[in-house]
């Protein structure tokens, strides 16, 4: 049987000939945790037909469609490892799942309305509302009376409400306390999506594909009526998806428009999986429950992908996805990497495999430290598998890196951005040496300062920082992250020394007298004003010279804006020069080679604010300014194969300028696919980093190395016998 398909687009390794090996048994356990897959059209056939015995079933699924990783307790897969196994099968299903000529043979949630799970709807006090065909109606009627309906999904709960007017949409963010971030819509098929999106080939096969994931798409109509403006303010993108199991189609079906289909959480917390706990954490959000009483083993978000340069990329990684191994070129030791701190998401080595966990979100609250735990523990009891080592990120206050230093094992650390850079080669199959471009919002540096603008020569466990972006100051510390307009100000007092002579500019006016007064102490103090070489702060700072935004709910924000300005029509690009990094004070820094001035660009930025330039054509300059940037660093470096990395790389014209500049000056750019360029993907990179470590005869050489880093590592015998 397959079990999945999926295409990768990996470079000739340079065979000559053609053989056929035996295959190597043994090893580790390394059976396959089958994914969840979207409804078949074989059921949605049944589920639809008056005269079948699952008519209108919301729990139908056959042996090619239906739950699998959100049921799974433990391997093997059968249906008493399953929280199916409280269900016993009447004399009719009993029959299918024994008989080999039948879609149902062996499928082990095999279900109909005689003797399986059941739909039901309470109010908001946990009552009793409706029952089976009736609960679905009530929800429907909910839905259409523009209620906040939360719904019991495959991996977890939704909220659900119609799409179409302003009010439902801006209660729910009130509730939800989810100001701005766009919220993903659910169509009733993809012609309602090309009422509203722009749907490519590309783009329709990833909508319809077995996976289902949230697509982001770009909106054409903006003025269709029939999703409100507030549903994706500022951004050119609408997160668009199909319904991917019996329940949503039915709802779909019987509403015919557009939903709004959102976690079931409050902003930043996991999502809720359980209906008694849902009443009790979506108390205040949510009008009305439609749930059922099939338990959810883990938490399941939908996946989040867009098309780039031609291929899909993964920006959340969890539904469907989450289950499938990651395939390296490298035998991976036996570590737990467990990720950073934002957009969280842990792994385990098995074999050449990295078991990569589900999207488990910010590390910010109790929930989701213990969905941290509860994950981590999962994927060890699944694979029967127990870490000899955890690997971590250099931040010493991530809620991860506390975590790894409490488990009595080895505890190996590795730079944030670093990390990047080895995800992105391990998910292409690539070794070093490369030239790594890692950029993001913020890593902890192996100085101790904030990076997050890198350019590293990477290869295998070692790494030298290239080039970076200058400096630029963090007006406030962390307030300067939720205030783009003070990055703003700090460019312009890059450039000038000061922060007067700003009239004619949309920033100005962002600030009261009193409030400038303040910064202007501040700068000239050296008073909570740390430096970065963050891209995400010169996004931040773009956005905010342009007139785009001043304040942002949201990581991320002023770039999607920027991204989403891009006047595609307009040519040209600014100049970033590249200089040495004596012209700025880099003591108490580790000093790269060579610095990426943003100066003349934000000069010549200003400038076209003053002139009244459009803010498109400046976004599009300034994406442009980038891509030439990378092209020019790749220059001076001199190797062959650039790899892309960091969450500045979901950006789709940020990342397709550069692969096609890169590619024709004749460099080889590699980007990312089926791991997230951003945070998510970090767990991948810190286990290539053991793998690499371990691999060069040598852990203890990259300890040696890294010690000054802050690296603490106990042990690593244990390793360096394991994986040489
Ligand atoms: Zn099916
Ligand atoms: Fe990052």
């Amino acid at each position: 049987m397959i079990q999945s398909l999926e295409s990768t687009w990996l470079d000739a390794v340079g065979h000559q000939g053609f053989e056929i090996r035996e295959s190597d048994g043994g090893g580790p356990r390394d059976a396959l945790v089958m994914p969840d897959i979207a409804t078949c059209d074989e059921c949605l056939r049944e589920v639809l037909d008056p005269d079948d015995r699952r008519y209108r079933y919301p729990f139908i699924n056959c042996t090619n469609c239906g739950p699998r990783f959100s049921i799974i307790e433990s391997l093997p897969y059968d249906r008493e490892h399953t929280s199916m196994r409280r269900f016993a099968m009447g004399a009719d299903c009993h029959r299918e799942y024994h008989d080999p000529r039948d879609r149902r043979f062996h499928a082990q949630p095999n279900a109909c309305p005689v003797c399986g799970p059941r739909l039901s709807c309470w109010n908001a006090c946990g009552e009793l509302v409706a029952e089976r065909a009736d609960a679905l109606y009530a929800a429907v009627a909910a839905i259409r009376d523009g209620r906040i309906v939360a719904v019991k999904g495959l991996g977890g709960f939704h909220l659900m409400v119609d799409a179409g007017p302003e009010v439902a949409i801006v209660r729910l963010r009130e509730r939800k306390h989810r100001e701005e971030k766009p919220l993903a819509v659910m169509f009733p098929d993809v012609f309602d999506v090309r009422g509203v999106c722009q749907v490519s080939a590309m783009e329709e096969r990833l909508l319809t594909s077995p996976e289902r994931p949230i697509v982001l798409l770009s909106r054409v109509n903006a003025f269709s009526g029939r999703i409100a403006g507030s549903v994706e303010p500022g951004s050119a993108w609408l997160g668009s998806m199909l319904p991917y199991t019996p329940l949503p189609h039915l709802l779909m079906r019987e509403i015919g428009q557009p939903i709004v289909a959102t976690s079931g959480n409050l902003s930043d917390e996991p999502i809720c999986i359980d209906e008694h706990e849902a009443l009790e954490r979506l108390a205040g959000i949510a009008d009305v429950f439609l749930v059922r009483d099939r338990p959810i083993v883990r938490h399941v978000d939908d996946s989040v992908a867009r098309i780039v340069a031609g291929r899909e990329l993964v920006l959340r990684r969890s539904r469907s996805f989450a289950s499938l191994p990651v395939p390296t070129s490298i035998p991976l030791p036996p570590a737990l990497a467990v990720g950073g701190q934002m957009k969280n998401a842990v792994a385990v080595a098995v074999g050449t495999n990295a078991i990569i966990s589900q999207h488990i979100g910010d590390l910010g609250t109790a929930q989701s430290t213990q969905a941290f735990e509860r994950a981590i523990r999962d994927l060890e009891r699944l694979y029967e598998w127990s870490p000899e080592c955890v690997v971590a990120d250099l931040h010493p206050d991530y809620r991860s890196t506390m975590d790894s230093r409490s488990r009595g094992l080895p505890v190996l650390s590795v730079q944030h951005h670093h990390a990047h850079v080895l995800a992105c080669m391990a998910e292409n199959e690539i070794d070093g040496p490369v030239l790594g471009v890692s950029w993001d919002g913020t890593g902890y540096g192996r100085d101790g300062t904030v990076w997050g603008g890198e350019f590293l020569l990477a290869d295998g466990a070692q790494f030298t920082r290239f080039a970076c972006l200058r400096p630029l100051q963090l007006i406030g510390g962390e307030r300067a992250v939720r205030e783009p307009r003070r990055t703003a100000l700090a460019l312009w007092h890059g450039l000038t020394g000061s922060i007067d002579g700003l009239d004619n500019l949309p920033i100005a006016r962002a600030f009261t007298t009193s409030e400038l007064a303040l910064l202007r102490r501040m700068l000239d103090r050296g008073v909570n004003v740390p430096m970065t070489t963050s891209t995400g702060r010169l996004f931040d700072g773009v956005a905010a010279l342009t007139g785009l935004c001043t304040h942002v709910s949201f990581e991320g924000q002023a770039a999607m804006m920027l991204e989403s300005a891009v006047d595609p029509g307009v040519d040209g690009a600014y100049l970033c020069r590249l200089v040495s990094p004596a012209r700025f004070a880099f003591s108490g820094w580790e000093t790269p080679t060579w610095v990426a001035d943003w100066g003349p660009m934000v000069q010549s930025i200003i400038e076209a604010v003053r002139g009244g330039e459009a803010p498109g054509a400046i976004a599009a300059r300034f994406h442009a300014a980038l891509a030439d940037l990378i092209v020019a660093v790749a220059g001076r470096a001199s190797r062959p194969n650039v790899v892309l990395s960091g969450g500045c790389f979901q950006n789709k014209h940020l990342a397709e300028a550069a692969i096609e500049r890169l590619r024709a000056v004749g460099f080889r750019p590699y980007w990312h696919q089926r791991v997230p360029p951003d945070d998510g993907g970090l767990a991948l990179g810190q286990l290539a980093f053991v793998a690499h470590a371990a691999r060069g005869g040598g852990l203890r050489q990259a300890e040696v190395d890294e010690d000054a880093g802050g690296l603490a590592t106990r042990g690593t015998q244990v390793l360096v016998e394991g994986g040489t």
